[in-house]
């Protein structure tokens, strides 16, 4: 006969799980498993880095900051700096950015050239590289290119509250070498008129901004306004108004795992952007920055124990944006 004073332990009542534990526990999960998933070769650069590699950093409303792994190790946030230039560009000039660039989901790999043809031109969202690369092309407009960098490394600086941040100019480099996909993308856009500035420019400007080294702790402290309203909640400082970060976090959610979004919207729950990497930056709106990096990654080209960790830790800190 189950005793009817004692506390259902899952019911409503329960106690906040802690933060700090959950965060520990997962890291530690993670660091036993053995399906790590495939790093990246095709930037010949990132196939250097350790597969074995897992860090999570995650900052509550509060501030208080909880990390796993290697949380302070930084890593290439490729992709992941697609939701900076965005903001960047949005910022610039405001929503004129969605004549050059779409709000849908692709549906295709990140690299893909197959929508672009039938239509003319205009990437299908602002973070398969195609739409990345036109974004960046508005951020260089009336810039040289050394600037437009100078210009995203600062803001990601300032963001991240950390001056430390720099380019790792050998994955840069890596990738200018043998970025054929997309120079095939930049200048096929640029037939039709899509790109204002020089090929080269734009895609030197984004291959350095995909090759901005972050910790966890650092890209989980520069994704802090898009759970907040728009604003540091530590210095109050507003980096968008409310109703942007909102919007970016709905790209996020349709857009942020390429052809995977809908998985990871199914299992994980939150706005989130991936990098090839193996980096992921989550938001749990009103909650909580989350950075997780694991290097393998999954057939989409995402980061699979970086998945798996944010899965666990919604589901164990109730954060999915579709309920518990
Ligand atoms: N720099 C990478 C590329 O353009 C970014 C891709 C990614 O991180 O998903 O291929």
């Amino acid at each position: 006969m189950p005793n009817r004073d004692a506390p259902d332990p899952d019911g409503p009542n329960r106690k906040a799980p802690n933060l700090k534990a959950v965060v520990r526990e997962i890291a530690d999960e993670m660091r036993q498993r053995t399906d790590r998933g495939e790093v990246a070769s095709y930037i010949p650069e990132l196939a250097r880095v350790d597969a074995g590699a897992f860090g999570m950093a995650v900052i509550d409303a509060n501030g208080n900051i909880a990390t796993g792994g290697d949380s302070d190790v930084p890593f290439s946030i490729q992709s992941i700096s697609k939701v900076f230039t965005l903001t960047l560009a949005l910022g610039k000039v405001g929503d004129r950015l969605w004549r050059r660039v779409g709000r849908e989901p692709s549906g295709s790999p990140f690299n893909s050239i197959v929508q672009l043809e039938r239509e003319c031109g205009i990437p299908r969202n602002p973070f398969i590289n195609a739409g990345a690369i036109a974004v960046t092309d508005l951020i260089l407009s009336g810039h040289q290119p050394r600037e437009a960098l100078g210009e995203i490394l600062r803001f990601m600086q300032f963001l991240a509250d950390d001056a430390s941040i720099t380019i790792d100019n050998a994955v840069a480099a890596s990738e200018q070498r043998t970025g054929f996909r997309n120079s095939a993308l930049a200048n096929y856009m640029k037939s039709f008129g899509v790109l204002d500035n020089p090929v080269d420019y734009t895609l030197g400007v984004y291959f350095h901004h995909c090759a901005i080294a972050m910790t966890c702790r650092q890209l989980a402290t520069a994704g802090r306004f898009l759970a907040h309203l728009g604003r540091n909640p530590d210095t109050g400082m507003s980096v968008v108004p409310p109703e942007r970060a909102r919007r970016i976090n709905a790209i996020m959610l349709t857009c942020g795992h390429y052809d995977g979004s809908g998985e990871f919207a199914y299992r994980v729950g939150l706005p989130g952007k991936s990098g090839v990497g193996g980096g992921i930056l989550a938001v749990a709106p009103g909650k909580a920055s989350i950075a997780v990096w694991s290097p393998g990654l999954d057939a989409a080209g995402n980061s699979h124990l970086g998945r798996v960790a944010l899965e666990a830790l919604t589901k164990r800190m109730g954060w999915s944006i579709f309920g518990q």
